[in-house]
């Protein structure tokens, strides 16, 4: 990467030259605008298509007009264990093991049913420990588990918040809380990146002091995987669950992921939710009415798989298995610092207006933008003029330049259109 940087279309243009990944780009389909691509910066909410999902999602279609049910030991890719194929390769982006990753369901439920299983409340520790402003389907989930075994959602739900004055939650404020309330918490639950903020958690750190106190401590990463670098196994995390239509390029609603550490995985002890799928493959069809756990977190499987949308999830991961987290990151890095000289300069000749509220050694591609004094018809020319970001009430612009299709120039380009508009 060349340094230092420079706001013309020029340097942006020859750090695309320059960018080991500059290929990926071409393997994805970007929307138009009148005739020329947008500068797509919402791969952080929906993830663009690969080229080649199509035609993973056809092989199953064709297989289904071929041979019907017996395509579940037929088909190519057999829809048995079809989703096995996944498993591999998506522990190697969250830093897990095989035997703890399972590809099933939606986000929100996976977080319900790992819930089940690590929110274990006693009439003395029962609290749970989030951040404040975690995404609302969160909220919901910690809220309705509580009152589900009927705690007082106001005194059971501990919210670590910023500071007053500040953006992002202070780390030694989450250990503070931790600590204060030590043994009356069951179960930390927070997003591995707060989605409004782009803030990153320390998760290890977190882990580390949630076990101390006896708590178990998952993460919610829908915005951090694909983003940043994980290591779930090692840093001790009991569970965490993800979606994959964000980073993960895997199309709306796409599967989600899930994740449970290895030494809970043959705990017999650890009550479930349980259904066929989540039992021992080799006797499920015997039709037994005695569930025998598959000893991995194949055993929080209810359903039998989506296999049109594991399909999907599929041809992505295999794109992010040739590029492989380290070599994405590394980009994701220039490509974001690239975004905030940008929007610094900008500043600079702009009265300071633009404050950027992500902070800048714990984040990953998103960048989260208050632009002062000028509220949502901003971003709304940022769409009339080829450029999607996203809103955030009350007043954040959230930019996530994604190191796998997103370009220098776009970003060039992005600081020439809000200048414009400023
Ligand atoms: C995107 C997102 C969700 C969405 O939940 P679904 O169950 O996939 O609809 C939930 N939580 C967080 C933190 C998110 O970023």
């Amino acid at each position: 990467m060349i340094r230092p940087f420079e706001n013309t279309l020029a340097f942006s243009r020859q750090a695309d030259e320059l960018d080991s990944l500059k290929t990926f780009r071409d393997k994805f389909y970007i929307p138009q605008h009148q005739g020329r691509k947008v500068v797509y910066f919402t791969g952080n909410s929906l993830g663009l298509q690969p080229k080649t999902t199509a035609s993973y999602i056809q092989q199953e279609l064709n297989d289904w007009a071929t041979f019907g049910v017996e395509g579940h030991f037929l088909a190519k890719n057999p829809w048995m264990p079809y989703h096995e194929l996944l498993t591999e390769k998506m522990a190697k982006l969250v830093g897990a093991k095989n035997e703890e990753v399972v590809m099933m369901n939606q986000l929100t439920v996976n977080l319900h049913l790992l819930m089940v299983s690590f929110y274990r409340p006693s009439p003395t520790r029962y609290k749970i420990l989030c951040e404040a402003k975690a995404f609302p389907s969160d909220q919901y989930a910690l809220q309705s588990q509580l009152q589900f075994h009927s705690f007082d959602v106001n005194e059971a739900l501990i919210e670590i918040a910023p500071r007053q004055g500040e953006f992002h939650i202070r780390h030694e404020d989450i250990l503070e809380a931790i600590e204060t309330h030590g043994n009356t918490i069951a179960l930390i639950m927070i997003g591995g990146v707060n989605y409004f903020s782009g803030q990153v958690f320390d998760m290890k750190a977190i882990t580390q002091a949630g076990h101390k106190v006896g708590a178990l401590v998952g993460f919610d990463l829908a915005h951090a995987a694909g983003n940043i670098k994980l290591n779930l196994h090692d840093w001790e995390v009991d569970f965490a669950a993800w979606c994959s239509y964000k980073y993960l390029n895997s199309g709306p609603g796409g599967v989600a992921g899930a994740f449970i550490h290895q030494k809970h995985v043959n705990n017999a002890e650890l009550p479930q939710f349980a259904g066929w799928w989540g039992h021992d493959k080799n006797t499920r069809f015997l039709m037994d009415n005695t569930f025998v756990p598959i000893p991995s977190a194949e055993r929080w499987q209810l359903s039998n798989a989506p296999i049109l949308s594991m399909a999907a999830c599929l041809a992505s991961l295999d794109i992010f298995n040739e590029v492989g987290m380290d070599t994405l990151i590394e980009k994701s890095k220039h490509l974001t610092a690239y975004l905030e000289f940008i929007v610094t300069q900008l500043n600079t000749k702009k009265n300071n207006c633009l404050q950027i509220i992500t902070p800048p050694q714990n984040r990953g591609c998103q960048l989260s933008i208050v632009a002062k004094g000028y509220g949502k018809p901003l971003y709304e020319k940022l769409m009339a003029n080829g450029v999607i970001p996203d809103w955030r009430e009350p007043n954040v612009i959230r930019c996530a330049p994604v190191p796998l299709y997103n370009s220098f120039e776009d970003v060039y380009r992005f600081g020439e259109i809000l200048e414009a508009l400023l």
